[in-house]
């Protein structure tokens, strides 16, 4: 660790800066698009309000009620095109950002739903002068559809609070997955009582159709890109299990084939949701990335054992069908632009680093890799990373308490390369090894833009 590692600097070609680019504004796209459709909704709310909206207590009240009633259900619709998998936002965004944007999102909706009921019933009392409760009860009785929207919304807080770190922590994936999936009833649920009860509607025919339009263009996009057109795909390039090969302690790779994957467009650093026709698979859908990228009809992920799914992968048998769902990601080389490149693994985490390795030395890279490990016998696919020409490849192995210290500190990484502001760098491992490294690399002063990260988590 104490000795510096001297790298010859690579050819300088720009390996990806115009896509970077491209992608950041596509970013900055879907931002506005959602900023503008915020304000198209503020715009409807205010051509169909009364004048006296605030005229008295109990009317501001009200009318921040509809307010937020309003724009929480525009921001529901937004929650769920974020994960439909539009290939606009994909391609613009990438589905890790979506899903961190959908998770984001998911307090502000949380709190609108909310705020919209407590102003309409603390609107209502002050108005009409009936405690709270009597006002709750007499607006269920009096609105239509209200009994339906309050089972929806009821769910729908279900479903909000079990995202809720602490709450989540304690779920398991599954029942968290199929939890989340009621929010699809939930929002069928209390769409009736917005346009048979919600003034702004009920008033304004332009607002029901654009409503309508919003509404039915969500469950367009979800039925096409979430269910139809996957399956569709997952059936026309069925893939079956090749073999499964032990790579270290814990750590499998499945091999992959099926008639059209080298068409699939898969690269290094992609990740695809795979379901595995098999006894205890079948329920979810799991991702992971590939550690090689299709080439002569075969592609490879290699996963390590951490929970009921990936730890029965090795059962599996040859010849299972598999149905994946992808390519998405935007861990790709493509995001490269400097021509030094580190990129650093931990445990599941070597899978695409090492398929992202091997792409960066066909564009004329010769990147660095930090493999962070326990111990010397969990290092998977080691002897191939060694193997390819141009990757070098430090193991920094050893457990903190046993080594004193944490190779992925400043300090340590420091000793290592010293001009790492110059560099740029790729992470992929568990969540607490990937902070700690890029807080060393910012603490490096490399600029944040350099540094991507892949999280092995979506929930
Ligand atoms: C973009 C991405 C790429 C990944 N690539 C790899 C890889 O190359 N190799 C690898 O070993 N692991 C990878 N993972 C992690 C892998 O998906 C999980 O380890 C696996 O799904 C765990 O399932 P389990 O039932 O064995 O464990 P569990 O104990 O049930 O789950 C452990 C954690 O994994 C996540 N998880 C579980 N099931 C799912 C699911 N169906 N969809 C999304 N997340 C889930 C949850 O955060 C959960 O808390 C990747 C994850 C993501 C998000």
């Amino acid at each position: 660790m104490d000795q510096t590692l001297s790298v010859a600097p690579p050819s300088r070609r720009v390996l990806g800066r115009r896509r970077s680019a491209g992608a950041r504004r596509g970013a900055r796209a879907v931002r506005a698009a959602v900023a503008a459709g915020v304000l198209l909704v503020l715009g409807m709310w205010w051509v169909s309000v009364p004048s006296g909206f605030a005229a008295t207590p109990a009317d501001a009240l009200t009318s921040l009620g509809e307010l937020s009633g309003m724009v929480g259900a525009f921001l529901i619709c937004v929650q769920v095109l974020l994960i439909a998998r539009v290939p606009w936002f994909e391609t613009a965004v990438g589905l890790d950002k979506l899903v961190s944007w959908h998770r984001s999102l998911g307090a502000s909706v949380l709190f609108l739903v909310v705020a919209h009921v407590l102003f309409l019933v603390f609107g209502g009392e002050l108005a009409d002068r009936n405690p709270a409760w009597t006002e709750f009860v007499s607006i269920l009785q009096s609105y239509p559809d209200m009994l339906t929207a309050l089972v929806g919304t009821l769910a729908f807080l279900g479903v909000g609070l079990s995202s809720a770190r602490l709450i989540r922590a304690r779920l398991s994936y599954e029942v968290w997955y199929w939890l989340h999936l009621t929010t699809y009833v939930s929002i069928y649920l209390t769409f009736s009582h917005q346009l048979s009860g919600g003034a702004h509607f009920v008033s304004d025919p332009w607002n029901r159709v654009i409503w309508i339009a919003l509404y039915l263009g969500t469950a367009s996009a979800v039925l096409t890109w979430r269910f139809i057109l996957p399956t569709l795909d997952a059936w026309r390039g069925r893939m079956r299990v090749v073999s499964v090969v032990p790579e270290s302690e814990g750590v499998n790779s499945v091999w992959l084939t099926g008639p059209h994957i080298e068409r699939l467009g898969v690269q290094a650093g992609n990740f695809l949701l795979f379901r595995f026709f098999s006894r205890g698979h079948l329920g979810t859908a799991h991702p992971y990335s590939v550690s090689a990228v299709p080439a002569n009809g075969y592609l490879r992920i290699t996963v390590g054992a951490i929970g009921d799914h990936s730890s029965r992968l090795p059962l599996l048998r040859p010849g299972s069908l598999v149905f994946a769902e992808g390519p998405f990601g935007r861990f790709t080389a493509d995001r490269a632009s400097r021509p030094r490149i580190l990129l650093i693994a931990g445990g599941a985490g070597i899978g695409p680093i090492r398929a992202l390795a091997e792409e960066l030395v066909r564009r004329g890279g010769r990147p660095v890799v930090l493999y962070r490990a326990r111990s010397a016998q969990r290092l998977a696919l080691l002897g191939e990373l060694q193997s390819l020409p141009g990757v070098q490849v430090i193991p920094l192995v050893g457990r903190r308490s046993e080594l004193g210290y944490d190779p992925l500190d400043a300090e340590p990484l420091r000793r290592l390369i010293p001009d790492l502001h110059d560099w740029e760098a790729f992470i992929c491992g568990p969540e607490g090894m990937g902070e700690r490294a890029e807080a060393s690399l910012r603490a490096l002063r490399m600029p944040k833009r350099f540094i991507h990260r892949e999280e092995l988590s979506m929930s």
